[in-house]
């Protein structure tokens, strides 16, 4: 059995098929729990959408920690590679396995000062798990969800830098996962939209996917 346990705004730690996996590993944020990464579990990979500071988080100590690499976009990996971690590159839509995982990027209506910036898509045998990083609605999430059979989907809401509420139950009617994940909210004031308006909006649109919202430090298990 496995889980997506959410430390607060994009950082994840999902267990698939017995590996460990850490999503923009920002956990010294100031909404999670765990402020220390010595009180994180062993990580098997960690993947960074895109280099802004709050998804880069401790990713790089966390990877040393672990012994284990990080998958990014070619550009961010080389970056990353110069701070002595393994860097493993990769570039939208091209398919990698990583810790016995099918890791693909995807791209991401956003900007990022290193590469371009992404969201993930994770395959293992269990599930299949879309991070979509910090984005607007784009037409190619509807493919997304078909092509790779997403079950569940972790959408930002908090609007301003990504999209917001309204946005994200339309994305959520076209990608059709299980489960949805409301993330990158209200970490921040500028970030401020809610899982109640978001909930709100899926109704509105007749959303048939479960809605999951975690506090941080909760888990969903699958
Ligand atoms: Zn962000």
């Amino acid at each position: 059995m496995g889980y997506v346990k959410w430390y607060g705004h994009a950082a994840f730690e999902v267990k698939i098929d017995d590996k460990i996996v850490f999503i923009d590993p920002w956990i010294k944020n100031p909404k999670s729990p765990i402020q220390n990464i010595e009180n994180l579990p062993k990580a098997d990979l960690i993947v960074v959408t895109h280099d802004h500071g709050d998804h880069l988080g401790e990713a790089v100590d966390i990877a040393k920690k672990s012994g284990c690499p990080i998958v990014a976009t070619y550009e961010l990996a080389n970056t990353l590679q110069q701070k002595g971690v393994n860097g493993i590159g990769a570039n939208i839509g091209g398919p990698i396995k990583a810790a016995g995982l099918i890791i693909i990027l995807t791209p991401a209506t956003h900007s990022s000062t290193t590469g371009v910036p992404t969201g993930v898509v994770i395959k293992g045998k269990e599930t299949t798990i879309y991070h979509a990083g910090d984005t607007g609605i784009f037409a190619t999430m509807e493919l997304l969800g078909k092509m790779y059979d997403i079950e569940i989907a972790i959408l930002p809401i908090g609007g301003h830098f990504t999209m917001g509420p309204y946005e994200a139950a339309w994305a959520t009617k076209i990608i059709n996962p299980k489960v949805v994940i409301p993330m990158h909210y209200q970490t921040f004031p500028v970030i401020s939209g809610s899982p109640e308006e978001f909930e709100k909006f899926l109704k509105e649109l007749n959303v048939p996917t479960k809605l999951v919202v975690l506090k941080p430090g909760e888990k969903y298990e699958f």
